[in-house]
Formats: structure tokens, C-alpha cells, sequence
């Protein structure tokens, strides 16, 4: 660590009647080694000589200790401003990494977290532990073993930021069909797991292939 002048001369006195710590040994003699002008003023205390020095300063001991607790206080100012500064680092990758994961929005997977009620008279998807920021649904009437049938296919993407932060007690619901359009004549409701961002322009054709890759949640 390299440390600056004013430093060093607050040990020099320490380091001149060889009561400082290993370290600030080292530091002082590191220090001279590269600073001409902190070396001269060592070379003055040496000419001075030790009783010189005594003379020069009566109170010894005082002064050992306002230069101890002169370079304390740099110390602690020194680590502190380090401390601030890893703290600050810390924060902002902090909310970077948040920020990244507040915009990346995904397919929210089924695994038994989300399920279908009909609830007076309309069906009700539930999502639990988690937020949907985006709900797709699609309306098809398709073959089943040679009969009509009408399926609901619907589909929910999130967060990651909310699917790592949504506590498993939350939950929220979304209406995939009101009683006023029809509730009553949907046979089927499937989540759809694929990308969603074609679910809602996909003919009969494509729907109908859709199913094995989706999750029947609800049935009449
Ligand atoms: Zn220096």
C-alpha cells in the first residue's frame, strides 16, 4: 500500500525511536525508499541526533501520542472511504441486476401453480406465488374423436424479478371467460407453454397440435 507524505511524517518520530509496528515499519521504509523529500527530513531528525530531538521536543511522550493518534484517525478515514465506496459499488450492481430482471419477461411454467375454476358462472385462471405481467387467451372449437369441441387455450408470462420475489402465499386471478360471453359452453381449458406471442393468430390447424404440448387444467 502505498501512503502518502503527510502519513509517513506523522510516523517518522515513531519510526525514528523505533517504537512503531512492523508494518508501519515497513511502510516508512518503503516510503523513503521512493520519496526524496521524506528522506531528508529523516536525514535532519538522524543529524539532530536522539538527545537533539529530546531537547527539541520536551514532551516525548505527548507528542508519540498525538502522532499515534494522528495516523489512527487517517487510517480509520482511509478504511472508511474504502468501506463507502465497496458499499456504493455493492448498491448499484445491486439494482442493475434488478432492473435486468424486472425486463426480462417470460412464459410462467405450469407446475402446480397455476389452476382453473369456473366461479359464478365464469372461468377463472389462478396463478399462485407469482405475477403475471401479460395474459393471452385463445377461443377454438376443435375435433375431439370426431365431436366439436370448444377449448379455451391461455397462456401467462411474469417477471423474473417477480417470479423470485412473490411471496408463495400471493396469488392473483384472471378472468379467461365472463358468464356473459359464453362460460358456460367451453368444454376445455388448457395452458398453453409455448411461445405466446403467436397464440392469438394460430388457425384451428395449429391449435389442434398445440394441445399435446399444453396442460388441460379444466374439463366440463
Ligand atoms: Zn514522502
Amino acid at each position: 500500500m502505498n501512503y502518502p507524505c503527510n502519513m509517513i511524517r506523522d510516523l517518522l518520530p515513531l519510526y525514528y525511536d523505533g517504537v512503531c509496528s512492523e508494518e508501519s515499519q515497513t511502510a516508512v521504509e518503503e516510503h523513503l525508499s521512493e520519496c526524496l523529500s521524506c528522506r531528508q527530513l529523516y536525514a535532519k531528525m538522524g543529524e539532530a541526533g536522539p538527545t537533539a530531538q529530546a531537547a527539541y521536543h520536551p514532551d516525548r511522550e505527548q507528542q508519540k501520542a498525538v502522532s499515534f493518534q494522528s495516523v489512527r484517525k487517517k487510517l480509520l478515514r482511509r478504511q472508511f472511504l474504502t468501506a463507502a465506496a465497496v458499499l456504493f459499488l455493492l448498491t448499484a450492481a445491486f439494482f442493475s441486476a434488478a432492473a435486468v430482471l424486472k425486463h426480462s419477461s417470460q412464459v410462467i411454467s405450469c407446475e402446480g401453480n397455476i389452476s382453473v375454476s369456473m366461479t359464478n358462472g365464469s372461468l377463472i385462471g389462478r396463478l399462485q406465488g407469482n405475477r403475471a405481467d401479460r395474459f393471452r387467451v385463445k377461443r377454438a372449437e376443435l375435433q375431439e374423436n370426431g365431436q366439436e369441441k370448444i377449448c379455451l387455450f391461455f397462456c401467462l408470462s411474469g417477471t423474473k424479478w417477480d417470479a423470485l420475489t412473490t411471496d408463495r402465499e400471493v396469488f392473483s386471478e384472471y378472468v379467461l371467460c365472463p358468464a356473459d360471453k359464453g362460460a358456460d359452453q367451453i368444454d376445455h381449458v388448457f395452458y398453453y407453454t409455448g411461445d405466446d406471442t403467436g397464440l392469438e393468430q394460430m388457425d384451428e390447424k395449429e391449435l389442434q397440435e398445440v394441445i399435446r404440448t399444453s396442460v388441460l387444467l379444466w374439463s366440463k
